[in-house]
């Protein structure tokens, strides 16, 4: 872990990402698309091919949708209508139980997460989730995650700019240099909090969709942490103890 953050135990405010920072999601992303991939693959279609044109239709209409789940499975509808004149009810079938999964997928916290976010709130840390995309999904999964009642709030934009990281701190009051946002998005999370003037703290994430893979605009200011373990020595807390070994 290299540490650029100095000082930031005296952090007013910490906003996390919540899909790949907080939990799992982008692993569910992955299976939508192998799942549509072997479906192409039953109707006759290279699943590499497939898999390749996802990426590439999926990044060409992100301007126009946004980000999301149901904005993902229109991609993979959409290729569907522009393949086969007509839907049968078996490929219709099969992308309604995709679309499902994807949308209700479990909800699994990422390694040390529970315990950390314990620690800081029980050591009086102020927090809260700060994330992207369609706010009843998101909103649905802040709620099902089982630690909604350690953040002061959940806030939901459709896309994450400087300007609506600026909101936030202005809707908390909260000064940039006061403010630490945790993130696994280069795109999203990191150059927003460094364009603002916010410290970024970086969780390396090995799933993270490629839209979101850009440089760091200034890496200097970049804090990478490989789980929300390694943030709370920076939090100014202690590490956790592991857990106790079978030979005690
Ligand atoms: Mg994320």
């Amino acid at each position: 872990m290299k540490n650029f953050n100095a000082g930031l135990e005296n952090a007013k405010l910490w906003i996390f990402d919540a899909d790949d920072t907080l939990w799992e999601s982008g692993l569910y992303f992955r299976r939508a698309e192998n799942d549509f991939a072997a479906l192409m693959h039953s109707l006759g279609y290279e699943p590499a091919e497939i898999v390749s044109e996802i990426h590439t239709r999926d990044l060409e209409r992100l301007s126009v949708t946004g980000y999301g789940a149901r904005p993902y499975m229109s991609v993979l509808r959409s290729m569907l209508e522009d393949k086969f004149t007509v839907l049968s009810p078996y490929m219709l079938t099969a992308l309604d139980d995709i679309s499902y999964s994807l949308l209700h997928h479990p909800l699994v916290l990422l390694p040390g997460v529970l315990d950390s976010i314990k620690r800081m709130y029980t050591s009086g840390k102020r927090m809260i989730v700060y994330t992207m995309g369609e706010e009843d999904h998101q909103t649905d999964k802040f709620k099902r995650s089982g630690i909604s009642q350690f953040f002061e709030k959940c806030t939901v934009v459709p896309i994450k700019t400087e300007e609506t990281l600026r909101q936030l701190l202005a809707s908390t009051g909260t000064a940039p240099a006061e403010a630490c946002m945790i993130g696994n998005s280069p795109r999203s999370d990191i150059n927003p909090a460094i364009g603002c003037g916010v410290n970024a703290l970086f969780v390396q994430r090995p799933l993270t969709w490629q839209a979101e893979q850009i440089e760091f605009v200034k890496p200097e200011l970049v804090t990478t942490v490989a789980d929300l373990t390694e943030v709370l020595p920076l939090a100014g807390l202690g590490r956790i103890d592991p857990a106790p070994s079978a030979e005690g």
